[in-house]
């Protein structure tokens, strides 16, 4: 019995450090959306640049077209005998100016936004460029411990042989049978008075008396075995349930 309190004292051990193995690499999770938001943030950037280099070339194509306009009028000018023709079409060469003055005005005020935003987008980009490597630091610190969980659960797995060597075989398979049904927690439960220690159900008194005895039961309600914990020598711990 105590090699079992002891196999099980391990096999709980390595549980827990299956528990963390599951739980370290959820730690990583958050920076799965700081990175998205990071990148989300730069690609903003980038098209706020790009839309003002549209706006630009669309500009610059207005323009074009309006001084071939200008250039249409002025051939029509030349063939114009009445004089309101004349006028008329010298106001609309001046509407065409007009415009071409207000796209240009726009062009230089694109450039000025364009510089603006590329060195805002230089900066970002290097702020940026830490934050991921910080975020990769840190991800690496978490595989670090991961792996220092791993190598600690393997090192308490291969400890679990020369305790299965001593344990009875009878209760060897009971135990393992339990410990595979039950996701976790100790199997093996001292008898508080006469109720089970896992579950806290009275154990029917024959029972009781036979665990009183120095018998192992399993607990009707639960199916966790139970033990008398006078059997057992005092150096090994009684585990909670
Ligand atoms: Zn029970």
């Amino acid at each position: 019995l105590e090699h079992l309190l002891q196999l099980q004292e391990l096999d709980l051990k390595i549980e827990a450090c299956s528990k963390r193995e599951v739980e370290i690499p959820k730690q990583k999770n958050k920076f799965d959306v700081q990175k998205k938001n990071l990148s989300a943030e730069i690609e903003a950037r980038e098209e706020a640049c790009k839309k003002l280099e549209l706006e630009q070339r669309e500009c610059e194509g207005d323009i074009e077209q309006r001084h071939a306009q200008i250039g249409k009028y002025n051939e029509q000018l030349l063939g114009v005998k009445k004089n309101e023709e004349y006028t008329a079409l010298l106001h609309e060469i001046d509407g065409q100016k007009k415009q071409i003055a207000l796209k240009e005005e726009r062009i230089i005020s694109i450039m000025v936004e364009m510089d603006e935003g590329k060195a805002r987008l230089a900066e970002d980009k290097k702020r940026v460029a830490e934050e991921l490597a910080d975020i990769d630091r840190q991800c690496k610190e978490i595989d670090g411990e991961l792996s220092e969980a791993i190598k600690n659960r393997q090192a308490l797995e291969a400890q679990r042989q020369p305790y299965i060597d001593k344990v009875e075989a009878k209760q060897l398979t009971q135990y393992q049978r339990l410990r595979g049904n039950k996701k976790s927690g100790a199997v093996l439960v001292p008898m508080r008075g006469e109720t089970c220690g896992g579950c806290h159900m009275t154990v029917r008194p024959q029972i009781a008396n036979e665990i009183l005895g120095g018998d192992v039961h399993g607990c009707q309600y639960c199916g966790r075995l139970l033990y008398h914990e006078d059997r057992v020598s005092t150096e090994v711990d009684a585990p909670s349930a």
